[in-house]
Parts: C-alpha cells; structure tokens; sequence
C-alpha cells in the first residue's frame, strides 16, 4: 500500500454560547492543511502545529471564504468514501472528540437546510446513486444496523425486545459480526432515520448500512475526556475505563494501521481483538477497506488540553 488508507481530517466549530459569555478566547488556528494551537497559558511559546488530510474551519461566520460547511466536509470526505464504498472497499467513518466538540454535528447535523451532517448526506447519495443506476446486471437493496457497544456489551437498537447483549462471533469469510442483530431493509433516507429515531436514546453507538456487497460503517463515539477528569467514581468510574477501552484500542489499531502502510508495521501486530469496537469494525479498518477520522475540536482556551489530547490521537492515526 503507497499511502495510508485513513484520511484524518480536524475540525474546529464555532463558540457556543457558555463560551462566548465567559469570554473565551480562540486558541486554534488553520492554514491550508495545518492546524496549530496555542497553549493560554504559555502564549509566548511556539504554537503546537500538527498537518492533517484536512483542517476545517467552521469557527467564523459562513460568509467567511475559508468556512468549512456540512456540504463541503461531505464532497471531501463522504463523496470519496461512498465511491470507495462502490469501488468495492469496506468504508468506515467516525468522529472523535470531547463531548460538545461537535462530533454529532458533523455526523448526524441537523434537519434545516444546509445543516445535515455526513450520514444524512451520504445516504441521500447512496440512494439517488443507486436509483441512477441503468445496468441491469446490477440491483441493489439496502440494509440498516444499528447498534450500541456500551461497556463491552452489544445491544441492538433496533430491537428493543432484544434484552441483554448479544453475542460476538467469527465469520470464516465475512470476519466478526453481531449474532441475531437485526437488519432492516430501506429503500429511501425518511426510512433510516425513523429507524435511528427509534434506538437514539444510546450515547455510543455503531451504524451500519448494507447495500448488497458494499459495507458501510458510520460510527458515533462516545466523548473522549478522560474519566479521571470527572471525578467519576465506582460504576461511572468503570463505564469510563471501558469507554476508554475502546478508545484507546480505537487509536492502537488506527495508528498501527496507518504505520502497516509506511510498512513499519506487520497486520498481525493490530490488536483488533482488544475491544468490541474494534474486533467488530476489523473488516472496515483493515484489509479492504478506507477509514475517514474527523476529530472535532472546542477553539476555547478552557478545553486546550482536551482538544490538544484530540489533536495527538488524530496525529497518531496518519
Ligand atoms: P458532540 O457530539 O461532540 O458532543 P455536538 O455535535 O452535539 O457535540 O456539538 C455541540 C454543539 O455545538 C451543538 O449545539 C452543535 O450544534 C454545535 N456545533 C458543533 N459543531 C458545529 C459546527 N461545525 N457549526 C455549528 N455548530 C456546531
């Protein structure tokens, strides 16, 4: 492989309004590629600059030239990864983040004109691709998971009689899957995002989208500051290490991939089987497959040293 098959893209998002009140000042700065940050505490010291696939910009006003809005982090990202997508590859997209830096915003979006995010966007595309499409060999049916992993433990969303959680297990072929996870057929976007209606009580969670021999991934993590910081204790304290989990493994396997690239690395160094998250995203993180990463930052100075552990783990990941 000449170049790493995960694109790393950052993304800074405007003030909100707790910030602006206490008078926060903006620590993050882009220029083309290169996203920089500037300790509030040392201003005097060299900024930390870090070079990414993409720095976006969404801090100012959309009249800015250099804004970076949904629509354009979708032609980026979403347009290449649905075209690996019906290339042939297993495509996965997450966002990271602290919580409250914007990783649903990007993701998910909102409804109003303009706002929705890439999943929205990227379905609306798979099925106008698909109902384009002419070649009467070809037809297409799509299939939509949703599932939670919350401490280790896999639930299905779509199927709220399903209690517990359920089993992990090995296909010969297709790799790891969820036994008895539901899949439901869809033919439009109203159709899947009743479904994630239905399941989107869960803070943490995996969406997959089948259409017929192409695999889509688009993953939703839970806020990555640290339960320490917290002060969590006792459940909350345990729920945090295991969140962390897989994060952390979320970061071993994106790293170690993106050094299997450089070739500095053999694949059966990667330690998938770590975490849940990440034994059942194997297929779409290694092997055949193209992994995007959008880590969404705070610009406040109160959140820099969140947002500088962001910008390290999605520096590990190139
Ligand atoms: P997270 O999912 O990381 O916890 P959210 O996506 O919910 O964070 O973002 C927190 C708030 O910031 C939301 O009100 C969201 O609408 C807003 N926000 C995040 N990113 C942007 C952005 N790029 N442009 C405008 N608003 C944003």
């Amino acid at each position: 492989m000449a170049s790493s098959s995960v694109k790393v893209a950052v993304r800074v998002r405007p003030f909100n309004s707790r910030e602006t009140n206490r008078g926060a000042k903006c620590v993050i700065q882009m220029q083309d590629k290169s996203t920089c940050i500037i300790n509030p505490k040392q201003p005097k010291d060299a900024p930390k600059n870090f070079t990414f696939d993409y720095s976006y910009w969404s801090h100012s006003s959309e009249e800015d030239p250099s804004f970076a809005s949904q629509g354009k982090v979708y032609q980026d990202i979403g347009e290449e990864m649905l075209l690996h997508a019906f290339e042939g590859y297993n495509v996965c997209i997450f966002a990271y983040g602290q919580t409250g830096a914007g990783k649903s915003y990007t993701m998910m979006g909102k409804q109003d004109p303009g706002q929705q995010g890439i999943i929205p966007q990227m379905c609306e595309d798979l099925f106008r691709q698909t109902a384009e499409n002419t070649d009467p060999d070809l037809s297409f049916s799509v299939e939509v998971s949703y599932m939670e992993i919350y401490c280790e433990r896999v639930r299905d969303l779509l199927n709220p009689k399903s209690r517990g959680s359920l089993r992990v297990r090995e296909h010969p072929i297709m790799g790891p899957y969820v036994e008895d996870l539901s899949k439901m057929a869809v033919t439009n976007y109203s159709d899947i995002a009743d479904l994630m209606d239905t399941g989107n009580k869960a803070r943490y969670y995996s969406f997959q989208l089948h259409a017929n021999e192409i695999k889509i991934s688009l993953v939703d993590l839970a806020g990555s500051e640290r339960a320490d910081s917290s002060g969590a204790r006792g459940m909350r304290l345990k729920e945090g290490a295991n969140i962390n989990k897989s994060l952390t493994t979320l970061g071993k396997v994106i790293s170690a991939l993106a050094d299997m690239g450089s070739k500095k690395r053999r694949s059966d160094f990667i330690p998938y089987r770590d975490s849940v998250l990440t034994w059942l995203l194997r297929e779409n993180l290694g092997g055949n497959s193209r992994t995007a990463m959008i880590a969404a930052l705070s610009p406040a100075d109160i959140n820099y040293e969140e947002t500088l552990s962001t910008l390290r783990y999605a520096d590990r990941a190139k």
